[in-house]
């Protein structure tokens, strides 16, 4: 791995790390290698790629300080890990839940976290179901999710989980601005206010950056909500 692109991306990005972070970075991608030989966890990236694409993408948030020590943080839709692992590897402080409707990605981190000596839930459910239990729902100080779904349908997966004061963050890519007004609208149906997007860059990678969108929770979730698994994606609700 290339050690030093990643360090002089996170150095370039304003986040801390040290050698501990670096040495977890790189067993992190020699376990995703090991197991893309054998399943199609990812899609296969070149190295500076996957650092880029993967890693630095994730952090954004370390970057912005808007994860406080020690706070409770869930992936929705986490897939191989992105962006909860890269978070969690920088700030092994955090209390992170990782959830996948797909057994076996979680089956994945949840070997890859115990050979990184990593403490953390991994869990192999829907958003729409995991909201619905006592121990998930509005228990988070911030839900995470990159590359789930569209804006509306995102708010609908992700503010059940988080705390009246908590915030979700969702990375989201150049069309975010047409996003907007459903994702307003979503957000006032289910206890939220969209706070506005924050740019997430990658050093040299401006052609695709993404921006992160940020919805505080301002109030309770509706009991009504989240519906179904599978509604909200059929039927947004903005
Ligand atoms: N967040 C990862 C990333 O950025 O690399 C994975 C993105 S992948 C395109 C979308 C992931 O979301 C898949 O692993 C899928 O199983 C999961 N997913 C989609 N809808 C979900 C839902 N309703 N509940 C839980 N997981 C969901």
């Amino acid at each position: 791995m290339n050690t030093q692109r990643l360090t002089d991306g996170l150095t370039a990005l304003g986040v801390p790390f040290d050698a501990a972070a670096v040495a977890r970075f790189e067993a992190f991608h020699a376990i995703l290698d090991e197991y893309n030989r054998k399943m199609d966890l990812t899609a296969v990236l070149e190295e500076d790629e996957r650092i880029d694409r993967h890693d630095l993408d994730s952090v954004a948030p370390l970057s912005q300080g808007l994860l406080a020590p020690g706070a409770k943080v869930i992936d929705v839709g986490t897939g191989a890990g992105f962006p909860g692992m890269p978070l969690l590897i920088l700030r092994p402080d955090l209390e992170m839940t990782f959830l996948d409707a797909l057994g076996k990605r979680i089956a994945f981190l949840q070997d890859a976290l115990a050979r990184l000596g990593l403490r953390a839930q991994a869990i192999h459910a829907r958003a729409e179901d995991a909201a619905r239990l006592a121990e998930h729902r509005e228990a988070y100080d911030a839900a995470v999710s990159r590359a789930v779904a569209g804006a509306a349908v995102l708010q609908e997966l992700t503010l059940p989980f988080v705390k009246p004061g908590g915030l979700a963050i969702a990375w989201k890519g150049p069309g975010v601005q047409e996003e907007m007004d459903a994702a307003r609208r979503a957000a006032f149906v289910l206890g939220g206010r969209v706070r506005g997007v924050t740019p997430a860059p990658v050093p040299g990678r401006e052609e695709w950056a993404h921006c992160l969108l940020l919805t505080d929770k301002t109030g309770k979730t509706p009991k009504a909500y989240p519906r179904k698994a599978g509604t909200p994606g059929r039927k947004p609700l903005a």
